[in-house]
């Protein structure tokens, strides 16, 4: 590890194995990777010189050499159902969203993954905006250190963090390098301990990256579903093309294996007129038979210039009738931040040119190996 006076690194986005070696760079104990993630994720704390149980060379070394740099807060809106949702500064002026969803029972935390998105779903406003970059570990990680401290405000109601989901804007499984040490800090006792099922990546269906990550850190799946039948699913989601309803259940069926039947929620946006008939209820039904599972029926959320409106809620209803007469637990997810625009599909941040989304997705995908 070379120390530099001008680019230090980030301890925020090191998980506790990259942070032992980090202090076995510097002749130091791997213990004193644990204090720094003590003081770091769960003190909040990111001047050294605080950091009192550290020997005092050690900290003027640290100081030298390292930094724990958070985004930095552009934007605070707080709807009036309590939801939060922050625009937060990254790296190189990219800016991404981050939304707190406070609940009776819990506080769920939705972070972003990417600095937009390449998938183009045709319903999801993240997608018109097009795709900047991927974020990296510290930014994402950084997104959980910003909202856990912001939340101690009175202000906010004192509330916590008690679940984080990757459902902001972009594709966690096409950015599994800097997802994969986010998970493990999320997980780490040292860090913020989640369990494993207050942990959830959600995927539009990554094929390869349900493969990768099944076999590290426990975590919650869900799958953007939205359609029964290749032929609508590919026009709502393009990712269809690449990896077709056949392969994605054969994932979602590995998943669960891998994970000793932990069950998989699906979520399905419902579109008024678009996928929301009893003749796809009873599809989705046969599609997701014998397969550990939720679903989860998401009323569509209108942005400026779409074409989709919401199912109304009374087909809703019968879509849901359906799926529950056949012994799929299916639950209606209530809008949240509607008025801020921090419901599903609503994030935007600050992005790049969509002419770029293409040549990147490509590249994306065929970077990631496909599992023999
Ligand atoms: N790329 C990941 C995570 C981000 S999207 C994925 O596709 O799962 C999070 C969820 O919001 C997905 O299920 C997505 O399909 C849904 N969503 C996107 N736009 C929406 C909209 N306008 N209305 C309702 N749900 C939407």
């Amino acid at each position: 590890m070379q120390a530099s006076a001008t680019v230090k690194t980030n301890l925020l986005g090191l998980h506790r194995p990259a942070l032992e070696r980090y202090f076995a760079d510097l002749g130091e104990k791997p213990f004193r990777a644990r204090q720094l993630l003590q003081w770091i994720h769960q003190r909040g704390v990111t001047d050294f010189a605080l950091m009192t149980d550290l020997a005092r060379d050690l900290r003027a070394r640290l100081q030298e050499r390292a930094e724990v740099r958070a985004p930095r807060v552009i934007r605070e809106q707080v709807s009036e159902d309590g939801t939060v949702k922050w625009l937060l500064s990254e790296n190189g002026g990219s800016a991404v969203e981050t939304v707190f969803i406070p609940e009776p029972d819990r506080g769920t935390l939705c972070i972003s993954s990417q600095v937009g998105c390449m998938l183009n779903c045709t319903f999801c406003s993240t997608a018109t905006q097009g795709f900047k970059r991927n974020l990296s570990a510290d930014e994402i990680i950084g997104q959980v250190w910003f909202a856990v401290n912001a939340l101690a405000d009175p202000r906010l109601g004192e509330r916590r963090v008690t679940n984080v989901v990757f459902m902001g804007m972009g594709e966690p499984l096409l950015n599994l390098e800097a997802v994969r040490p986010a998970l493990s800090l999320l997980r780490d006792d040292l860090a913020y301990g989640l369990a494993s099922r207050r942990v959830t990546i959600s995927t539009a269906g990554v094929v390869p990256g349900m493969d990768d990550l099944a076999h590290g850190d426990e975590f919650a799946l869900a799958v953007s579903l939205h359609a029964p039948t290749d032929e609508l699913r590919t026009r709502l989601v393009p990712l269809n093309r690449k990896f077709p309803l056949a392969d994605l259940m054969a994932a979602c069926q590995r998943f669960v294996r891998v994970h000793h039947r932990r069950s998989i929620t699906f979520e399905y946006t419902m579109i008024d007129g678009v996928n929301d008939s009893r003749r796809e209820a009873r599809g989705l039904v046969r599609l997701l038979n014998g397969l550990p599972c939720k679903l989860n029926l998401i009323p569509f959320n209108p942005f400026p210039g779409t074409p989709f409106r919401p199912s109304s809620p009374e087909v809703i209803y019968e879509f849901q009738k359906v799926t529950r007469a056949a012994g799929i637990i299916t639950t209606v997810r209530k809008t949240r931040g509607d008025d801020i625009d921090a419901a599903c599909g609503q994030l935007v941040g600050q992005l790049l040119d969509p002419s770029q989304r293409r040549r990147v997705v490509q590249e994306q995908l065929a970077r990631q190996a496909m599992p023999a």
